[in-house]
């Protein structure tokens, strides 16, 4: 059976479902998910991420997480990734950090990854590393936690709400003559709002992911009871507002309802939700290309760019331009970090 025969078949059943379930099924539906059946990555996929466009992204991650694990005192830590994609950051990350021995030998390595054929991909790019897979956050070991999560959030579901009165009609997916169609459910009050009410009014989109809160709930909790930092990057905002949900194929915009399990689904971050929901410390949202500059990438461009020459020159230079610069992912990427209560924030970070 098919993707869309399944959630016809789950439709006819149970009536409509939220946009939570309909993209928890496409993107990781046991046996037709886009993220279990296929690595999404690249050129020849359906989107690029920054760690797949220059390797000085991870470096500079790597470098930075080090330098939160010498300041903290150098314990025996958790280096982990959320969604490691093709393993290129966490690799990257390592590389960099060779020169610190100690912080090699004080790490063990773990991921959390959902994906069999990105799993796969990622065992080959940490050869000769000892790693941990996990299938949820919630089983890495209690220790101080460094964690990376690059383009992780926006992939989990989320739920639509659009404000009615003084409750919240809920965005579904039904069926209309035997095909996938969008509706409304009734108004129904959302305690989960309550803060949403002064700056929205009659008919405004909020989003939000019950998904993205857990896991940062747990974030806050172990970066609070053990130390550590967590560095979480994607394109979002301080406060989710209006329809971000979309559907990308082939590095173009598709209808997220016409090919389940065959097209990335994402909506932008609530980067507010996150902090609210984790107990640890938060830094100010600072774009990535910021973020970038103050851990010195112009310095690490050049010094890259003296051994290249010809169309390697022109891609490194297009490389670095497309991490920082305000038209291309520099303003457009944001990263929020998450550190203990009574420590600093990561290098490059405000409180
Ligand atoms: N961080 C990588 C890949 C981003 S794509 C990069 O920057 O290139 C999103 C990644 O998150 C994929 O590895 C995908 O398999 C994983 N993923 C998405 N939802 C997940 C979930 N609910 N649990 C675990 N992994 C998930």
């Amino acid at each position: 059976m098919s993707l869309a025969a399944d959630l016809i078949r789950r439709i006819e059943a149970n009536g409509p479902m939220t946009l939570a379930e309909y993209m928890g099924l496409c993107l990781m539906h046991p046996e037709h998910g886009y993220y279990t059946t296929r690595d999404p990555l690249g050129a020849a996929g359906d989107f690029i991420t920054a760690p797949e466009i220059s390797q000085m992204f991870g470096e500079l991650l790597g470098l930075c997480l080090a330098q939160v694990w010498l300041t903290q005192g150098a314990p025996r830590s958790v280096l982990a990734e959320l969604g490691p994609g093709r393993g290129t950051l966490m690799a990257d990350m390592l590389r960099a950090t060779r020169g610190v021995p100690a912080f090699h030998e004080a790490i063990d390595i773990h991921l959390v990854e959902a994906s069999r054929p990105l799993r796969k991909a990622q065992k080959a790019a940490l050869k000769g590393h000892e790693v941990t897979w996990h299938d949820s956050i919630e089983t890495l070991p209690e220790a101080p936690l460094l964690l990376v999560a690059n383009e992780f959030f926006d992939a989990l579901p989320i739920r639509q709400m659009q404000r009615a009165g003084d409750g919240w009609r809920e965005r579904m997916v039904g069926l209309r003559n035997g095909v996938l169609t969008f509706g409304l459910s009734e108004p129904k009050p959302m305690p989960l709002l309550a803060h949403r009410t002064q700056d929205t009014t009659e008919g405004d989109i909020v989003e939000i992911s019950p998904v993205a809160a857990m896991i940062a709930e747990v974030l806050g909790r172990r970066i609070t009871r053990h130390g550590g930092a967590a560095l979480i990057f994607d394109y979002g905002d301080w406060r989710a507002q209006g329809d971000t949900f979309q559907a990308l194929r082939g590095h173009a915009p598709v209808d997220p309802l016409d090919t389940p399990g065959e097209a990335d689904l994402t909506a932008h971050v609530d980067f507010e939700a996150i902090a609210r929901a984790s107990a640890a410390a938060h830094t100010r949202l600072t774009t990535q290309g910021t973020f970038l500059e103050r851990l010195g990438i112009t310095g690490r461009a050049q010094a890259l760019a003296r051994d290249l020459s010809g169309d390697a020159l022109t891609a490194h230079v297009a490389a670095h331009r497309r991490l920082t610069h305000p038209e291309e992912m520099g303003t457009l990427f944001k990263v929020l970090g998450l550190y203990p209560v009574s420590g600093e924030p990561p290098p490059g970070l405000e409180k």
